[in-house]
């Protein structure tokens, strides 16, 4: 059945588990991400797709059944499950995502690895899915695009079917021109992008870097251009933008440009903050701790995120502090998502190294400044421990938005807590009531994590009520494709 909204996404929108030898399909373990909502779409209209890929052993195999009809709280859709090789799966995602690409939506060019990429491949990869997307997409329907590893879509997209509306979203940061222009795709990339009827991103700087290197290789003809809404002013931050552009023109094409940060869902996070479980292990948590202050900290093992220049913020802080000493903790939460990629092993091997002799040097029987976590908390328990932190302590080098800190302020529901955020994550644009902070420099980070221990509670809930107001003012469910509708125009609502 034709679909009048794809979504096309790597991810498939569940997960897939064995039960009593058979696979079933479940609702995916994490129900605050955006999967929920990205299904929740697919209400407005009469059927829907999802186009995502699945490890096939041989893809050529008759019997592996690509498209599933699937009927959950969503709806009745669609999902082609496109089979990909493991070595399909490496070239496209571990190399050419993970290790051209993401160091370069980062500003990392010094970690950029162009030599083992598999071009061909990725465009293969890239022609599947949009291939599949034109396959069950209506006449005149919205496909919307998600992230990098799919940037060649829109591109093959439009020549497959002229009559489709495309929008496509920027999980990530978009680097200036001078970093994206490292990759030596980028004209391809941006010619695919150019598309599009839509291309969305977090905060207004990510949106003029696109605009940027869009002009830098192609002949844009005009730049329509807005100032940024007061709401994401925060005057002097490093993200901060004053106007941001809203379309553009190319040749014939005129390609509008959205700024829609994406939220957290702030009523699933805090009907589990005030949950007896929650209750309940809030209150263990702070028993053990006593009178000692809690940092927490909570990311995956990246060196976007900056784990180490925080655990050496810390170890100087401990330093230069000596009162500190056996009065604070920190958690510090690092989840490796990608085991198998030498880089994040390393990363890993350096986090518990620091860890490791900041304990040592600090720590004593009864007490250990540091309690290192590398496995991924379940969401609920998580939330207890973001109610229990009297700081979380968030400071990635480079973050497109980062949830985590979003996530902290849902759950704040008794109002307190201090939110210490780096200048460079994508939701400090949103978030100028946090005390913020820039991971590049020592003093900076240093001053932000001691004014947060000793900030007094009534600038402490001073902050935290504007926080929440914002975290409750842009939910998960406001997101939107860009300045597209989900419904066909001329359809009524
Ligand atoms: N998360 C989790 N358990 C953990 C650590 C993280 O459930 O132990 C979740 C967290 O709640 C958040 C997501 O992982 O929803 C991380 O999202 P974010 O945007 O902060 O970072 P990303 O990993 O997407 O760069």
């Amino acid at each position: 059945m034709p679909s009048d909204l794809v979504i096309v996404y790597h991810r498939q929108p569940y997960e897939e588990v064995e039960e009593d030898g058979r696979i079933v399909l479940k609702e995916n373990s994490s129900p605050n991400g955006i999967v929920p909502t990205l299904k929740s779409f697919f209400g407005a209209v009469d059927h829907g797709a999802w186009i995502a890929w699945k490890l096939a052993e041989d893809p050529s195999n008759p019997d592996f059944e690509q498209v599933i009809e699937v009927e959950d709280d969503y709806g009745t859709y669609s999902v082609s499950r496109l089979p990909l090789s493991p070595h399909q799966v490496r070239e496209f995602y571990h190399v050419t995502s993970k290790e051209a690409f993401w160091p370069i939506l980062h500003s990392f060019k010094e970690r950029y690895n162009y030599d083992p990429v598999d071009w061909p491949n990725f465009r293969e990869v890239n022609w599947t899915f949009a291939e599949a997307a034109a396959a069950e997409a209506a006449e005149g329907a919205l496909v919307w695009v998600h992230d990098y590893n799919l940037w060649l879509v829109p591109g093959y997209l439009r020549k497959l079917r002229p009559d489709l509306r495309i929008a496509f979203f920027h999980h990530t940061p978009f680097p200036a021109a001078d970093a994206f222009n490292v990759l030596p795709w980028r004209k391809e990339i941006i010619e695919s992008l150019l598309a599009c009827d839509d291309i969305g991103f977090h905060i207004p700087r990510f949106a003029a870097n696109f605009v940027s290197a869009a002009r830098s290789l192609f002949d844009i003809d005009a730049v329509e251009r807005e100032p940024v809404p007061g709401k994401w002013l925060s005057e002097g931050t490093a993200l901060m933008e004053r106007t941001m552009p809203v379309r553009l023109t190319h040749g014939d094409r005129s390609v509008s440009v959205s700024v829609t940060p994406v939220g957290v869902d702030v009523a699933y996070i805090e009907d589990n903050a005030r949950s007896d479980d929650a209750a309940r292990l809030t209150a263990e948590i702070r028993e053990e701790l006593g009178d000692t202050k809690l940092i927490l900290s909570v990311g995956r093992t990246d060196y976007t995120k900056g784990g180490i220049e925080q655990l050496a913020s810390f170890e100087r802080v401990l330093e230069d502090n000596p009162d500190l000493i056996g009065k604070v903790r920190l958690m510090h939460v690092s989840v490796p998502a990608n085991r198998n990629m030498a880089v994040y092993e390393n990363i890993q091997n350096e986090i518990e190294q620091t860890a490791g002799r900041i304990n040592g040097r600090f720590g004593s029987l009864d007490w250990q400044p540091i309690a290192l976590i590398s496995r991924a908390i379940p969401f609920v328990e998580l939330v207890s421990y973001y109610r229990a932190a009297d700081v979380a302590w968030i400071t990635p080098l480079a973050d497109g938005m980062n949830l985590v800190c979003k996530e902290f302020v849902a759950a704040r529901v008794d109002g307190d807590g201090v939110l210490v955020l780096s200048e460079f994550a994508g939701a400090a644009v949103e978030l100028g009531s946090a005390v913020l902070t820039n991971p590049f420099s020592n003093r900076s980070m240093d001053s932000a994590i001691v004014s947060a221990l000793e900030m007094p509670e009534y600038e402490r809930r001073t902050r935290m009520a504007s926080l929440r107001e914002v975290v409750h003012g842009n939910t998960v469910r406001d997101w939107r494709p860009g300045r597209l509708s989900i419904r066909k125009p001329g359809v009524a609502a």
